[in-house]
């Protein structure tokens, strides 16, 4: 394949059209690649997260069926302790709206709806922004056929990720998902283990598998089908009973990954929490531990930005983090029995 580079145009945006033609195929994952990697060419600020992204510290830990890794990165600060609270949200210039991104940052647009960004606060080797290109408000009702559609056009090499605008998003005001490497995103490769261990099969059906699986620390719903009006009908579903079991009529917290794969499909695991940070994060001294999961603490990577908390993170401080945020067996079970009564 032949690329044209994109630093050799002088403007910041390529429009889709342009994006496809420079890539003859329709493959947005292998542009990505080439954004990145031309980013790198010219953009301080993200060759500086990539270096920093080099002296990361990280720790496993094993639990039954699954490993949960802490990652010791201090440039996540900001995005851990990010105050989403609506009075500093007001304060604040957007920093996902395209007049006041740094002007060394070029993106992608992706069907005249979003852009696509390399992060320069990297997790992973590979961390993309996938920006609404409207200002408009951090939720997922509306907008999840696009995050469907999206995974599936970046699904060469990626998956991609949501956070609810109470459990993660550090830009609650600015619809946005992040795109990263399924590789690294260690709950993909458990899946099957998971699911055989610890899920409940919610619907019986050939080729639309769901299941609910609480692993003993997280609770989540997967869904795994080639047929998307299937997954958004049964999303709706999922949507409106942890609406109702927590009764109220806004969004209800959740994170969810979106992986597609040309053999199953797509595979969507929605999280469900009751809490944005666990208990630690508020207290004072010895106690607090500064951490705020989101969709990759979530799936396996929990961010840790202090090296006092990295060194002092083990199994039960792991535990009653997932714990403190994520809703009770009570709670999914009722989300489990609406699902599986709406699909008999
Ligand atoms: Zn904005």
């Amino acid at each position: 394949m032949k690329f044209v580079e994109l630093n050799h145009f002088e403007k910041r945006i390529f429009t889709s059209k342009e994006t496809e033609n420079f890539l003859k195929v329709k493959n947005y994952a292998d542009a990505l690649v080439i954004l990145l990697r031309n980013q790198k060419l010219d953009w301080d600020l993200l060759n500086n997260g990539y270096a920093e992204l080099e002296k990361v510290k990280t720790k496993s830990f094993q639990f039954d069926g699954f490993v949960i890794n802490a990652q010791l990165n201090p440039q996540r600060i900001k995005s851990t302790k990010a105050d989403v609270t609506k009075e500093e949200i007001e304060k604040r210039d957007c920093f996902l709206c395209l007049d006041n991104l740094p002007k060394e940052q070029k993106g992608l647009e992706y069907k005249n709806e979003f852009l696509l960004f390399c992060n320069p606060y990297p997790i992973f080797y590979e961390h993309f922004t996938i920006v609404f290109k409207k200002h408009f408000p951090q939720r997922i009702d509306g907008s999840f056929h696009r995050f469907l559609k999206l995974a599936k056009r970046v699904h060469k090499y990626y998956s991609v990720l949501y956070n609810g605008p109470q459990c993660g998003a550090s830009a609650p005001d600015h619809l946005h998902f992040q795109a990263v490497a399924k590789k690294d995103l260690i709950i993909l490769d458990e899946l099957e283990i998971l699911i055989n261990k610890y899920g409940e099969k919610l619907i019986d059906s050939r080729r639309k598998d769901v299941y609910g699986v609480s692993d003993g620390l997280r609770r989540y719903i997967v869904i795994k089908s080639k047929d998307i009006n299937f997954i958004k009908n049964l999303f709706e579903k999922i949507y409106y009973s942890f609406q109702k079991a927590v009764n109220i009529n806004t969004e209800p917290m959740i994170n969810i990954i979106g992986n597609y794969n040309e053999i199953f499909g797509w595979e969507v695991i929605v999280f469900f929490r009751k809490k944005h940070r666990p208990q630690c994060y508020y207290e004072q001294d010895d106690k607090m531990l500064t951490v705020s999961p989101a969709v990759i603490d979530l799936s396996g990577t929990m961010i840790l930005p202090r090296e006092k908390d990295f060194n002092k993170i083990n199994k039960e401080i792991i535990k009653s983090i997932f714990e403190d945020v994520i809703i009770g067996k009570e709670m999914f079970d009722y989300i489990k029995s609406y699902l599986k009564k709406s699909l008999e």
